[in-house]
């Protein structure tokens, strides 16, 4: 390892579905041996949108506090950056706005959870993929990814290749390189999120073909083990440092919304 690792994909209990306090995950990171990390909490949506997974908007100041004590707690030995994961859904981009010039945000994913009502990377749903079109799914995705490049309101896409959590290969692949096209055109980065390692499919987002694309195309990369327990915390990021190092591909962090590295 040689520049200093950052975590930067970890929530919060604030989401409802992670466990640990932030000075947990970042007492975690330091026992990695992380030189920082980065919160990216599931961030506030319209009270219509899958509302059980995330913070609510009152609940957005605790956040920031929460994350600024466990800055001012580990001052010295680890920095701790203060983000988001958004979520791109058409006709909500107008509240997302809001929220992001609420705070002082150091880094903001754009990801893509739904495609029309269906949340497709929830287990409960997954019985759906066997009444879609795979291809076509897959062009839907990424459609949508490329809506969230072109929005303007994210530093990095958030695990690109989602829908092949549960194993529902994209059979095609034209769709993922388009995206990636608009994404490097648009200057984004790419999240590599190491928790693909801990689901069905059994690989990091991206995928290491889509890995070496995006390389091509000049898209950095963002460390993040998308934790939602302390334990979680730069899980298996040698694998992930070897992938995009083996591409040729570039690490990169986010810092008041500027790009480092
Ligand atoms: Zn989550
Ligand atoms: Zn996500």
């Amino acid at each position: 390892m040689t520049a200093p690792l950052f975590d930067s994909h970890m929530h919060t209990p604030l989401c409802g579905h992670a466990t640990g306090s932030p000075r947990e995950y970042a007492q975690a990171a330091l026992d990695a041996g992380l030189a920082g990390i980065c919160f990216t909490d599931h961030m506030p949506m319209p009270a219509w949108y899958d509302a059980p997974w995330r913070m609510r908007r009152d609940q957005l100041a605790q956040y920031v506090a929460d994350v600024q004590d466990a800055q001012a707690e580990f001052a010295g030995r680890l920095e701790v950056r203060l983000g988001l994961e958004a979520d791109f859904h058409p006709g909500t981009e107008r509240y997302v706005e809001e929220v992001l010039g609420a705070h002082p945000w150091d880094y903001v994913i754009g990801s893509v959870h739904y495609i029309g009502a269906w949340g497709f990377d929830n287990p409960e749903f997954t019985a759906e993929y066997d009444s879609r079109d795979l291809a076509g799914l897959y062009r839907d995705y990424y459609a949508l990814a490329e809506g969230a490049a072109k929005s303007g309101l994210f530093d990095a896409i958030g695990h690109l290749d989602l829908p092949k959590k549960f194993g529902h290969r994209d059979p095609d692949g034209y769709a993922a390189l388009h995206a990636l096209d608009v994404i490097a055109e648009r200057g984004l980065a790419l999240d590599f999120n190491t928790a693909g390692w801990r689901k069905p499919v059994a690989e990091a987002y991206p995928a290491p073909d889509l890995t070496r694309a995006a390389a091509e195309r000049g898209i950095p990369f963002v460390l993040g083990s998308d934790a939602h327990k302390p334990e979680e915390v730069g899980h298996r990021f040698t694998d992930a440092i070897k992938q995009i190092h083996d591409v040729g591909g570039r690490i990169v962090t986010y810092q008041g919304r500027v790009r480092h590295g």
